[in-house]
């Protein structure tokens, strides 16, 4: 069954080890915030340094795994129909909107959204850490290192499929910020198999 996060929202849920999570965008040009705890301790989480660092690569794609901040294998990328998504910048927030876009009163972004959908699991503000944002174009200058977002590439009905390698609670969002989405807000939907 496909499940809708409604624009700028977010949801929180259980993943159990070896069921996989398929995440679409179902407009196109929308990006999904993802992190994951682990459900025995909910202080180990997915780290971007850690994947990164194990990878050797800034982009993620099939069959990478995604690392906690234990070193253990939290989920594996098993299907992708987009190829490039970004793991360097945190979550949007109130702070984003009022530092970078200059918003005098900011939405809460996927930060205040995952952090509201998180907190019934007993998950705070301050454990949320860089998430894998699926769908989002983020390109990066080899020489003086300066990003740029960029469009995603993800057309309609685009999809990446995860498994997880340990039981999971996952926080999933649609993304709030203008930038990332090409200046619009859209759902995203998922399913659990
Ligand atoms: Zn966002």
């Amino acid at each position: 069954m496909m499940h809708e996060i409604p624009p700028r929202s977010g949801v929180a849920f259980h993943l159990d080890h070896g069921q996989r999570l398929t995440v679409m965008d179902p407009v196109g040009e929308q990006v999904s915030d993802l992190l994951a705890y682990s459900r025995a301790d909910t202080r180990e989480v997915i780290s971007s340094g850690r994947t990164l660092d194990y990878l050797s690569r800034i982009f993620l794609t099939v069959p990478d795994p995604i690392w906690s901040n234990r070193s253990n294998i939290m989920l594996r990328i098993v299907k992708d129909s987009v190829g490039r998504h970004d793991f360097l910048l945190t979550p949007c927030s109130a702070d984003t909107f009022r530092i970078i876009y200059g918003d005098e009163h900011p939405h809460r972004g996927c930060f205040g959204n995952l952090a509201a959908a998180l907190a019934p699991f007993g998950i705070a503000a301050d454990q949320i850490p860089v998430a894998f944002n699926l769908f989002m174009h983020v390109t990066v200058d080899g020489g003086t290192g300066a990003i740029e977002v960029l469009p995603p590439m993800s057309r309609a009905g685009d999809s990446v499929v995860l498994e997880a390698e340990m039981d999971l609670i996952i926080g999933l969002t649609a993304c709030s910020a203008l930038q990332s989405n090409n200046g619009s807000f859209k759902p995203i939907q998922y399913r659990i198999d």
